[in-house]
């Protein structure tokens, strides 16, 4: 018998992820990707033992740990006064707590990671500069129609992997718009020797301050730093290629540290990110359409685990559908399983935002809480993200 094929629309972290997962599975997989070029913009992400373990059941992890830094530690930082609120050991500590590594790396070299264990993958055919325009179920599948293409692309299954403004779920459910956060995220990288030595450790550090926050962590093997700076915002565009510029960043950060100051002061180039999010979907798919990462649960990054999410998707999606040969059934058990887990990360993730940004007595309150607890205690109360297992 062939091999069935699924086509999933958009080679992010999550197609490339499911594309795997698929062809591991022992489905033909057909990766259709509107740009022309794969490129993640210039910053990192810091996947949690939850994302780390499915990368290792993959087989994938050594490729992506080659580049990536398990941090030794994460301190949560009063940014106005420049102390320690909290913080905890990480690295191998937090590695045996749950059960996986806990790394951070440039999406680049996530992306290259990844992509390269999908070239060498005979059973998955990779096609640039196709962008996914519609699609019809078909009595055996779906017929997928793509910009430019003479004929529709046919396949049991597709996963509509198409991001934030995913055209699948538009589609399926065109109510389900994204949400406008009122927030930027800033994003630059800087080599790790412009700064000083402390803030050059591989340590992960969140900085805290009425309004706005600010994260730091090491990417590129330790050779440079990726900072996140989150502010409010009401510039509505979508996109990196927005450049910021540092001034506007700087007033959010007015009477903030010294040591803040020296990571905000040190790049020469700021990306902004508008913040977008989803409310939890009351359904993801229909017959043999799904949706899968960000196209399904985008959520804003205080939790960091919008990548680590769609990690676990597509494990989830390829175990469902190796199970027995009903698609729409496999995709609807899918569903059935992530639904509520993504929809639990996308509300601890917008609660976070509150809390992040407290002022006034609010934000004092928060900050003896912190301080009077142990950063242990502060990993633990996430051990329901960190420790899941498929
Ligand atoms: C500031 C910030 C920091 C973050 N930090 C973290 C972190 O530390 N840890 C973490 O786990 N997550 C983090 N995230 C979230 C993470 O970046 C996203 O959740 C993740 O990248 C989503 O991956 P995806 O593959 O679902 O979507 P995307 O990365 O958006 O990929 C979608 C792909 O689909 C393609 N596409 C779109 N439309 C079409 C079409 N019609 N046809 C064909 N192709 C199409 C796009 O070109 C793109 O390549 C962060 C996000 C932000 C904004």
């Amino acid at each position: 018998m062939a091999p069935r094929r699924i086509a999933i629309a958009g080679a992010g972290i999550g197609g490339l992820t499911a594309a795997l997962a698929l062809a591991q599975a022992g489905f033909e997989v057909a990766l259709v990707e509107r740009a022309r070029e794969l490129e993640e913009a210039g910053a990192g992400v810091q996947l949690a033992a939850n994302a780390t373990r499915c990368l290792r059941s993959l087989g994938v992890y050594e490729r992506v740990a080659a580049r990536a830094v398990v941090p030794r530690a994460f301190e949560v930082m009063d940014g106005r006064r420049g102390t320690r609120l909290t913080g905890a050991p990480m690295g191998e500590t937090a590695e045996a707590a749950f059960g996986g590594p806990f790394i951070v790396i440039h999406r680049a070299d996530l992306q290259a990671a990844l992509l390269a264990a999908v070239r060498e993958t005979p059973a998955i055919t990779l096609t640039l500069g196709r962008t996914l325009t519609g699609f019809e179920a078909t009595p055996d599948g779906v017929a997928l129609h793509l910009a430019g293409a003479a004929e529709p692309l046919r396949a049991q299954a597709l996963v509509g992997a198409d991001g934030l403004r995913s055209a699948v779920r538009l589609a399926l459910r065109p109510d389900a718009r994204p949400s406008f956060r009122h927030r930027a995220a800033w994003r630059a990288t800087v080599p790790a020797s412009a700064l000083p030595d402390r803030l050059a450790e591989p340590v992960t550090r969140l900085w805290l301050g009425p309004g706005a926050h600010l994260v730091s962590y090491p990417v590129q093997a330790g050779e440079a730093i990726n900072l996140v700076a989150v502010t409010p915002d009401e510039r509505e565009v979508h996109g990196w290629n927005e450049e910021g510029a540092p001034g506007d960043l700087l007033l959010h950060y007015r009477g903030w540290s010294t040591e803040a100051h020296a990571l905000l002061a040190a790049p020469d180039r700021w990306l902004r990110w508008a913040l977008f999010d989803l409310d939890p979907l009351p359904a993801w798919g229909e017959g043999p359409v799904t949706l899968l990462g960000d196209a399904a649960h985008a959520m804003p990054p205080f939790l960091a685990q919008g990548a680590a999410q769609a990690i676990e998707d597509a494990v989830v999606l390829a175990d469902e559908l190796s199970r027995d040969g009903d698609i729409p059934a496999a995709l609807r058990r899918y569903e059935a399983l992530r639904r509520p887990r993504t929809a639990r990360v996308q509300r601890a993730a917008r609660g976070m935002d509150r809390l992040y940004h407290l002022a006034g007595p609010a934000r004092i309150a928060r900050d003896l809480v912190m301080r009077a607890r142990a950063g242990e205690t502060v990993l633990e109360r996430y051990r329901w993200i960190y420790g899941w297992r498929p």
